[in-house]
């Protein structure tokens, strides 16, 4: 790409990376709902409250001048909270002085674990419907995405499907469950089946589970690192940014075995240096003094939301596939007007000023084009208006 200096000169700067990346549909379509004044169920951003131990934590840390760098995997407090949550809800035993990584948000964790564990040219499995960060940090890190589809209505698979994405360049699969934006909630089987490919083809796997807690409907989370045998070639991804309604703290960690973990670590000290200092004590208070009711609570407030907006999505014959876990619902807009996804999107918010995000975005191919997404993790006053706004498409 070339880009004019102010002595009308052309500078040469570097393309191949950004080229790769696609600018995010979900900002466009939130640009476009502020022109309209309307409601943005493009974005996920929870506008729920975080809870009250997890901001007075932080206080507290503010007020004790914990403002300095932290070691850079975050501080041991941290680590050691998040080590015995993974053993509790997770069933993965780690040591928290070599195994865990602290890291700015999961998406740091993702994207210091592929600069880490990659090579430019490994090819990645992961699911579409996909979640574009997780393609695009691919890209930037010069590995290569290939594709399994899943089939909606409950995003299924099988492992034919995993073996025809394999080749010989195949380095590690990604499993995001529960998923955005499918909702789907990965079952024993379907893990035991990736857990069976991932070690018969020696790959790593890669996993995100930022909604662990978002369940629907008695669903239960499985780790695919405590399935036996796979905590040695797993590296598990979480953060705090949903479950404590923290989106912008960025705070969020990796484990892993040692080996990788310190390289892990070595890149997120290169690009952040560490997790937010004060911010990460308030998470060790949430971790520390929030209950399993909180949790409970927590999947029960959303199941609510989940509700709510699918039955609005179904009175508008807006079908959506009821998703089993996390904050957003695939809806079918084949019957709203337009030549795909994103002028279906249009319509809809020209009608409704409801902002929602095209298909197109989750699928590196056509499978989007009759499908928008709609996050509801939104206050209720926000999504009952919502929902009254949808009604005009009656
Ligand atoms: N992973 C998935 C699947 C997400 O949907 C999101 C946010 O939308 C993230 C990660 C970002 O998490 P964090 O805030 O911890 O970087």
């Amino acid at each position: 790409m070339l880009a004019q200096t102010q002595n009308g000169k052309m500078l040469r700067v570097s393309t191949q990376r950004a080229e790769a990346i696609i600018q995010s549909e979900i900002r466009a379509m939130s640009i476009e709902c502020e022109k309209v004044q309307g409601i943005n169920l493009a974005q996920g951003v929870c506008d729920t409250p975080l809870p009250r131990p997890v901001a007075e934590g932080a206080k507290a840390a503010i007020g004790r001048d914990c403002n300095s760098y932290t070691r850079y995997d975050g501080i041991d407090e941290l680590r050691s909270a998040i080590a015995q949550k993974l053993c509790t809800y997770n069933r993965i035993n780690a040591d928290p002085e070599t195994q865990i990584t602290v890291t700015s948000g999961s998406t740091g964790a993702f994207y210091c674990a592929c600069l880490a564990l990659l090579n430019p040219g490994d090819e990645v499995i992961l699911f579409e419907p996909y979640y574009g960060y997780h393609v695009n940090t691919l890209r930037a890190t010069q590995a290569v995405p290939a594709y399994v589809t899943m089939q909606p209505p409950d995003w299924s698979f099988t492992p034919d499907d995993l073996q025809a994405a394999v080749t010989a360049r195949t380095k590690a699969i990604l499993v995001n469950t529960p998923a955005n934006p499918s909702g789907k909630v990965f079952t024993a089987t379907e893990l035991e089946w990736i857990a069976d490919f991932a070690t018969n083809h020696d790959l790593l796997v890669f996993t995100d589970e930022i909604y662990e807690y978002f369940l629907y409907d008695s669903r239960t989370h499985i780790s695919p690192a405590a399935l036996p045998g796979m905590a040695e070639r797993t590296i598990t991804i979480s953060g705090f940014s949903k479950t404590y309604s923290i989106t912008g703290w960025r705070i969020g960690y990796s484990c892993c075995q040692p080996e990788w973990a310190r390289i892990i670590g070595y890149m997120h000290d290169l690009v952040y240096v560490c997790a937010p200092s004060p911010l990460q004590w308030g998470a060790v208070a949430g971790l520390n003094e929030l209950n399993a009711q909180f949790y409970s609570d927590l999947a029960l407030e959303y199941r609510a939301k989940r509700n709510q907006l699918c039955h609005a999505l179904e009175e508008i014959g807006l079908n959506p596939c009821w998703p089993q876990g996390a904050y957003y619902v695939l809806a079918d807009v084949s019957r709203l007007p337009g030549n795909n996804s994103k002028d279906r999107a249009m319509y809809l918010l020209k009608q409704t000023g409801i902002a929602a995000v095209p298909g197109s975005a989750f699928f590196h191919g056509t499978g989007g084009e009759n499908l928008v997404r709609l996050c509801y993790a939104k206050t209720d006053a926000e999504l009952d208006s919502a929902c009254e706004r949808l009604g005009a498409l009656r």
